[in-house]
């Protein structure tokens, strides 16, 4: 999947890594001015202006939003800092009301992913309009989900998208909030060519102090900008208080991000290329060392057909298994990675036998 528009074609002035920020939820008038003003204080302008309008809370009972009334609060963003605003919507309705109030970018929460009766409402309510949308990922890590919404999306005519990282619900890793998945947003980035991944560490991490690390980690792997929620008093904000920071601790967290750039195709610098070369030559010595391993793989499954043995032998599964993991950690290479790699290449020899068997004694029928 490729065509739609990036981040830097949406008309909001952006050159390099897309930061939004603002409050977890809108609250009063002047809870967004006193936010506005901070910013403005600080110096600390981001592309976009987030407040949550609806929020989704997993219980009942805790702030679920101001509503409609905080659309009209949004005009202040604009006077004050005259940048474009975003908001969640989760229905038809919000869209409805989100296009009447004129916000500039929607986005749709990681509760809604999940749910794709609920995606294509919203993709209905959106045919023929021209607004970016962003999706943030479900709840769960399931990629098909996560491209499923955008696909959604795609097909109503909605060409300005973009992908948010905000971690998967796992009740067991008490070290997050949601835990990021970072194979995730690059296998993302593989299956839909040019999809940009906004990370949002605010929601990973869910509290205040791990938030550099994180934001710097998603640089790092690639990603294209930040959302982070800020709150001019994030003690006494109405939702997620832990984890909102001021504008100028989000200033100083920003100044602290070592922002890399992603070294497009086009351009690389020559250390890079020569890199780059150095790894082209190795894979390839990597695949004849692969087609001369299966070769001999077919020749074992030769002799095993002969000889009436089946395919798996387990002793030998052991053996390679345990050797090769002891060889390759020695090496430097991971535990998990050596055991992923080996199990890949013995279910691939494993098929490639019993394929053999089957071919030269089919089952007579
Ligand atoms: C939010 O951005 O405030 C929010 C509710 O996020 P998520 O959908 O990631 O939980
Ligand atoms: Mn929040």
């Amino acid at each position: 999947m490729e065509n739609h528009l990036q981040t830097k074609d949406w008309g909001l002035g952006l050159n390099g890594h897309l930061i939004i920020a603002g409050p977890c939820s809108a609250e009063t008038p002047e809870q967004i001015e006193k936010v506005c003003l901070d910013m403005k204080k600080e110096n600390m302008i981001p592309h976009l202006f987030r407040a949550g309008i609806w929020k989704p809370r997993t219980r009942p009972g805790s702030f679920e939003g101001i509503g409609e009334e905080g659309l009209t609060w949004m005009e202040i963003v604009r006077n004050h800092l005259n940048i474009p605003i975003t908001t969640e919507v989760g229905n038809a309705a919000h869209v409805e009301l989100a296009l009447k109030h004129k916000v500039d970018v929607l986005w749709i929460g990681a509760r809604t992913t999940v749910n794709p009766f609920a995606v294509q409402e919203i993709a209905d309510a959106l045919k023929g309009v021209d607004i970016p949308v962003m999706v943030k990922n479900p709840m769960n890590p399931d990629l098909q989900l996560w491209l499923g919404a955008l696909e959604r999306l795609q097909t109503v005519g909605i060409n300005k998208l973009a992908a948010i990282h905000r971690g998967f619900s796992d009740s067991y890793d008490k070290r997050f909030r949601n835990k990021p998945n970072w194979s995730m947003p690059i296998h993302l980035k593989r299956e839909w060519k040019g999809m940009e991944v906004i990370n949002d560490p605010s929601h990973i991490v869910g509290n205040r102090a791990g938030i550099l690390e994180t934001a710097q980690r998603a640089i790092n792997f690639g990603l294209d900008g930040l959302m982070i929620e800020t709150h001019h008093d994030p003690d006494n904000a109405w939702s997620d208080a832990k984890q909102q920071v001021t504008p100028a601790a989000l200033k100083q967290i920003l100044s602290k991000i070592d922002f890399r750039e992603t070294a497009g195709s086009e351009n690389p610098g020559e250390r890079l290329n020569d890199l780059r070369t150095a790894v082209d030559h190795l894979d390839d010595q990597l695949l004849d060392l692969l087609q001369e391993r299966f070769s001999m793989i077919d020749q074992i499954g030769a002799y095993k057909r002969e000889n009436h043995l089946t395919v798996f032998q387990s002793d030998r599964w052991k053996y390679v298994m345990e050797s090769r993991t002891q060889k390759g950690v020695k090496k430097n290479l991971s535990e998990k990675f050596m055991k992923e790699l080996l199990y890949c290449i013995h279910e691939e020899s494993v098929k490639r036998q019993e394929k053999q068997l089957r071919e030269a004694d089919p089952v007579k029928r």
